[in-house]
């Protein structure tokens, strides 16, 4: 009789054990995942912004980023949205867009995809003065970041929303804004030394390039040709020729992965050179990405 009773409080206080130890686990786990939860979560739509928020967050533990592009797909200009694409938004507390209608072509179904989903436009502070309209159209072309002074602004701007949507690290975007700012600053100046009282003159044959004129005493003639994508047609390429030679052109702007079959054309009739720049669209997961493709844009037209 002593031994049953004996077996049957050992089996008891084995099961009570074993409850006991599932209990602590299960609890374990749901306080990972509530961790996990609380990040905040910010996803950008490609790698110009992506390269931006990397710097607002720095030294942030509880924000988590993530770029809805790959980083080397180029421009969100003409891209189509994969599902694979949302479902990177799934999470998100917030979606960081350069605007100006980069985007537009994809954002509705974003927004209906996720309705609650903020959206913050970091092109916001930039006023119609400081953009470039396209040419016979209404339109204003988006590929500010090229220029530095255009970009400081998107900086602020993204900075300003996240410290309001997310104020339990205000004072942290803040700082990373303020240290950001003045590495941008120290570029500026970097521009305007090396091209101090020097005029460059240029035709560019990439959208993406044409606010890359406000970084330095550029006289930039811009061809609209969708990021290099199309033949200029005869009449065209013989206006620019003769333009070229009319007021001693000698540089022809692309971007660095361009085909350089217009620019091929314009440089055997005027005898200019071509130079291939960074139009930033894509590049390493570096903070210093942004300024380091910017030293190196410095780097080539420095001997022009
Ligand atoms: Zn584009």
């Amino acid at each position: 009789m002593k031994s049953k009773i004996l077996k049957y409080s050992v089996i008891v206080i084995v099961l009570i054990l074993i409850i006991f130890l599932v209990m602590i686990f299960t609890q374990n786990k749901t306080q990972e995942t509530n961790l996990q939860d609380e990040k905040y979560h910010i996803v950008t739509s490609f790698y110009p912004n992506y390269i931006l928020a990397l710097n607002l967050i720095e030294g942030i533990e509880n924000v988590q980023l993530t770029n809805m592009l790959d980083t080397n797909v180029g421009c969100i200009h003409d891209y189509t949205l994969t599902t694979t694409d949302l479902k990177k938004l799934e999470n998100a507390d917030v979606f960081i867009i350069n605007g100006l209608g980069l985007e537009d072509h994809l954002i509705n179904r974003v927004t209906k995809t996720y309705p609650s989903l903020k959206v913050i436009d970091a092109s916001s502070n930039i006023i119609k003065e400081e953009l470039i309209k396209e040419e016979n159209s209404e339109e204003v072309n988006p590929h500010v970041w090229t220029s530095i002074t255009l970009y400081q602004k998107q900086v602020e701007a993204v900075a300003d929303f996240l410290k309001e949507l997310n104020p339990e690290n205000s004072g942290k975007y803040e700082e990373n804004k303020e240290k950001y700012l003045a590495k941008l600053d120290e570029l500026k100046k970097e521009y305007e030394e090396t091209f101090e009282n020097q005029t460059l003159k240029a035709v560019s044959l990439n959208e993406s390039l044409e606010y890359f004129k406000q970084n330095l005493n550029l006289s930039l003639i811009s061809i609209a040709t969708d990021h290099e994508e199309s033949t200029l047609s005869g009449e065209k390429m013989g206006e620019v020729i003769d333009k070229m030679k009319q007021e001693e052109i000698k540089v022809v702007i692309i971007d660095k992965e361009d085909n350089d079959k217009n620019a091929q054309t314009l440089i055997k009739e005027t005898e200019a050179k071509i130079k291939r720049l960074n139009s930033g669209l894509e590049g390493k997961e570096d903070l210093d990405s942004y300024l380091d493709i910017m030293r190196e844009n410095l780097e080539v037209l420095k001997n022009s």
